[in-house]
């Protein structure tokens, strides 16, 4: 295939706006808000399509009914809505059978989802494979309401239909590939997911003529990973560096979450570019966001977790509060640096065969050293050539030489090209 022409990526404001722009639609595990979302994200990098049946086997699991809302609503008996869908989709549980009844507040009650420790807050709930319906509502506004009568509406139908999800190639000069998953199956909730869809987008237009195919995946969480997974069972084994993105805007400080092998490159890569600055690096558990269904044991891919706060891991999460304000586009340019910086050591790591190993080669006589004359950082980068001569002897890469060293990978890999150029070194095959 041809390689795909440069796109320019979107800076921190677009993503933040791109944010915005889904945050309103009501997406779940199916229906047209993941649909709408697809669309969206498709005006500014090609989305593949996949539609699958309801009923259709996927591993252990069977694709759901597909789930769609127009409206719903509690009104008071002078007819105010004092919970509305329209206002935000958060205030219905997701999943909810349609239904149309008068009923006072006792009777309403056990229906009602709150947040009694933040009491001004909407909780974000949702009943997938248990038939119910209920709605989301603050504290205080539960506290507000007088005994009713209540008319209480819930215009949603769950019929068989299809699970959706969307995939964004961009090829590269090998077929094997680096999996970016993305999980579109919130509903108004910014940070959790559409901040790590924003900067996944970022992060696919902005590749260049890569070495991997690089595969993003947009889909509902758990059962959308596992259709994928039931889909692509045969060439699964193509991914040689994932991870998930989620949590990606929040101000907190960067949590990396090592794949089920807790060494794979991509995990390694993760650390070297995280190690100088404030974050957090987590061992593998079969928790979190996708990563649990690609570190399945039966597929063991090395596909990690990247987020800002984790799940759970900060007062806004799963609540009306995780709203736009919430996230913000330096921390969103955060993510996206983070994600290529660790990209561009697993694009350019590579073993080399010193051509000279005995005793040191003169470095001087092939101008080796004059090459640096004048910056900063000579004494790294003649400490750069040393250690890539001394540890290219086969068995070791460059992200080995960077991380024994405890050089950037950077130097290290400036260093190797200095080296192969002046004939030192050459590149050993994959
Ligand atoms: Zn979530």
């Amino acid at each position: 295939m041809k390689p795909m022409k440069p796109m320019k990526p979107m800076n921190g404001q677009e993503m933040h706006d791109l944010v915005r722009r889904l945050y309103p639609l009501c997406r779940s595990i199916t229906g047209d808000g993941v649909r709408q979302t697809l669309e969206i994200i498709g005006e500014s990098i090609p989305i593949q399509v996949s539609e699958v049946a309801t009923g259709t086997p996927v591993l252990d699991w069977i694709v759901p009914r597909e789930w769609n809302i127009r409206d719903a609503y509690v009104k008071d008996p002078h007819g105010a809505r004092v919970i509305d869908f329209q206002a935000s989709n958060l205030h219905v549980v997701g999943y909810s059978v349609p239904v149309s009844a008068t009923m006072t507040l006792d009777e309403l009650r056990g229906h009602l989802h709150t947040l009694p420790d933040q009491p001004s807050l909407v909780p974000y709930r949702t009943s997938y494979y248990a038939e119910t319906w209920g709605f989301c509502v603050s504290a205080d506004t539960l506290a507000a309401m007088g005994p009713g009568p209540y008319e209480v509406m819930i215009d949603s139908t769950l019929a068989d239909g299809h699970l959706t999800y969307g995939e964004h190639v961009v090829p590269g000069e090998s077929s094997d590939e680096v999996l970016i998953s993305c999980h579109v199956c919130h509903p108004s909730l910014a940070n959790d997911n559409m901040a790590g869809v924003a900067v996944a987008v970022a992060l696919a237009q902005g590749l260049v003529d890569p070495h991997y195919t690089y595969r993003f995946i947009f889909a509902p969480g758990t059962i959308g990973a596992i259709t994928w997974l039931a889909r692509n069972r045969d060439r699964a084994d193509r991914v040689k560096h994932g991870f998930t993105l989620a949590c990606a805007g929040d101000r907190g400080d960067i949590t990396y979450k090592r794949s089920r092998r807790g060494d794979a490159p991509v995990d390694r890569a993760f650390e070297h570019v995280l190690k100088d600055r404030a974050h957090t690096v987590l061992d593998f558990s079969p928790y979190g966001y996708d990563e649990r269904q690609y570190c399945s044991p039966g597929f063991n891919l090395p596909v990690g977790s990247l987020t800002r706060t984790p799940y759970a891991g900060y007062p806004e999460y799963h609540t009306s509060a995780d709203d736009p304000d919430f996230v913000s586009a330096e921390a969103m340019e955060d993510t996206l640096d983070t994600c290529r910086r660790a990209l561009q050591i697993l694009e350019s790591d590579r073993r080399l065969q010193n051509l000279s190993p005995y005793g040191e080669p003169q470095l001087g006589r092939r101008g080796l050293y004059g090459s640096l004359g004048g910056r900063s950082d000579t004494k790294q980068a003649q400490m750069a050539m040393l250690w890539v001569l001394n540890l290219s002897d086969g068995d070791h890469s460059l992200l080995d030489i960077a991380e024994r060293s405890g050089l950037p990978f950077d130097a290290v890999a400036e260093a190797a090209v200095a080296l192969q150029t002046a004939g030192l070194v050459k590149e050993l095959p994959e």
